[in-house]
């Protein structure tokens, strides 16, 4: 069917990032569905710094042909085109406690995790867009109203006045989303008196202060070549982990650190996150701006009395761009979905960055809605018990990965105090848990449910 044919579904996507893009790109691929993407920003680009992605989403990435593409970005490539089976080190964790660098755990996982530069693998994502997907910058939505009747369309209102139709909004806005808040707002106002489950709606609206404040950058590897030829991070060219806590001295608020690089762009780059935690605010609404320019004087200061490696990595950062981020997260939702309206990535659970979980959770979700909206049994009156059901499956997922990467932060931070050996353990069981179901056989699952529901058979799907 030609792309400007009477479609099946129109389906209107707020918000260019890695989980809108990819809704996108699968969806692109469906003739009978009409795609629109909204951005607020004036183009469609991402900022600067690295994501860590595991073996769950690339076998998404597989199912979906951008694997090589993924692979190719990659700081850390695989040496072999076996390495998938491998079983190795990933993740190397060191403690800087005693300002001596000391060798604690190295994590391992099958088939190790890519590393890539956010910007390179959004223009990725972009660039893979055809013709006919159609992408529209500078429009931010401000509020929608929902249809009136089973077959009437959603409203879109936009800050430039303008408006627009779709039979299904995904809010796909990232961790401020508008769609969220309209929908928890509309969700709590149906409910019948004000109470608990109220409360509980409107409190998920705003996200939340994490306890966590990273201040993040890339540096050129020759950089630390120049300024540190022995360092240990040049050997491994893995993901290197350093931990501390902060001289007890300073009890009053013990804020715990630490601090995370790898290698993004082929290598030729290090991406370098510095983070300092203090829970003692955690869960609180933390005034704005939240992204910020970092200052590499308040970094030395902060990683006195740390260990050479740390502070050789710490001085390289010195005349590069600094983003501080104050790491905030979205409160446990009761519903991802409400009516033709549902959320994915950020927009519905914002999670904290230790288990480096969020962009693939993003990815994830948006695999599985491009999955549900290709079925032919999927049409606009069917829309709402699809996506009740999108909600029903990763809901649970992304809350469990969101509590993990929480319990993570308080490891790394040492608020959990652990031996050595229950540290590489249990630091082991929490990313293991990554891996724990397929996201393709979760997939391949609500297929046959709608083929059943539907009694389409499986050759009739897309
Ligand atoms: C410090 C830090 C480190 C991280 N490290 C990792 C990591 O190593 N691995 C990992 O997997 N994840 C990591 N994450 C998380 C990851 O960045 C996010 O989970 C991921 O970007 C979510 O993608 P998204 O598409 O849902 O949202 P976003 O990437 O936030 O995209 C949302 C898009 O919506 C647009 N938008 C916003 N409002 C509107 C509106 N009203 N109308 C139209 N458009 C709108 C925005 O401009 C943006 O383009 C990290 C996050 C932080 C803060």
């Amino acid at each position: 069917m030609l792309a400007d044919s009477q479609p099946r579904l129109r389906v209107a996507i707020c918000g260019g990032g890695v989980g809108g893009l990819t809704l996108a790109f699968q969806l692109s691929k469906v003739p009978d569905v009409h795609v629109d993407v909204y951005e607020a920003a004036s183009r469609f680009a991402e900022i600067g710094a690295g994501i860590a992605i595991p073996q769950r989403p690339r076998r998404l990435f597989a199912e979906m042909g951008l694997e090589q593409d993924v692979v190719a970005l990659a700081g850390n490539p695989p040496a072999t085109k076996g390495v998938r089976q491998d079983v190795g080190p990933d993740l190397q964790f060191w403690s800087a406690d005693s300002g001596e660098l000391e060798h604690v755990y190295d994590k391992a996982s099958t088939g190790g995790v890519l590393t890539v530069h956010r910007a390179e693998f959004h223009a990725l994502l972009l660039s893979c867009l055809p013709a006919h997907t159609r992408t529209h910058a500078s429009k931010r939505l401000v509020s929608y109203v929902p249809p009136v009747s089973l077959d009437t369309p959603i409203t879109l209102k936009f800050d430039d006045g303008s408006e627009a139709t779709c039979d299904v909004l995904v809010g796909a806005d990232g961790i401020k989303s508008t769609v969220r808040v309209r929908m928890l707002e509309d969700l709590a106002a149906r409910e019948d008196r004000e109470g608990v489950a109220q409360k509980a709606l409107l409190e998920a609206v705003p996200p939340r202060y994490s306890g966590m404040t990273s201040y993040r950058t890339v540096i050129p590897r020759e950089k630390l070549e120049r300024a540190a030829p022995e360092h240990p991070y040049l050997g491994e060219n893995k993901v290197v982990v350093v931990c501390t806590r902060e001289a007890p001295s300073m009890l009053m608020i013990r804020p715990f650190k630490m601090f995370i690089c790898f290698p993004i762009s082929k290598g030729k780059l290090i991406n370098v996150s510095v983070s300092v935690m203090d829970f003692s605010t955690e869960g609180t609404l933390h005034p704005e701006p939240w992204a910020s320019p970092g200052d590499a004087a308040q970094l030395n200061a902060f990683f006195d009395g740390w260990a050479a490696e740390a502070r050789h990595i710490i001085s390289c950062m010195e005349g590069c761009d600094i983003k501080r981020w104050v790491v905030n997260v979205v409160r446990p939702l009761p519903t991802f979905a409400d009516g033709r309206v549902v959320l994915l990535g950020d927009a519905a659970h914002a999670m904290t960055p230790y288990l480096g979980a969020g962009a693939g959770q993003a990815v994830e979700d948006a695999y599985i809605l491009a999955i549900l909206f290709s079925h032919s049994h999927t049409t606009v009156p069917t829309m709402p018990s699809i996506l009740r059901r999108y909600s029903e499956v990763r809901l649970p997922v992304t809350t469990d990965l969101a509590a993990t990467s929480a319990e993570l932060g308080r490891i790394y931070s040492m608020q959990i105090r652990l031996s050595r050996e229950e540290f590489g353990r249990r630091v082991q069981e929490l990313f293991d848990r990554l891996e724990r179901e397929d996201p393709v056989e979760e997939a391949q699952r609500l297929i046959a449910e709608l083929d059943e529901s539907s009694g389409t058979k499986k050759s009739d799907t897309g």
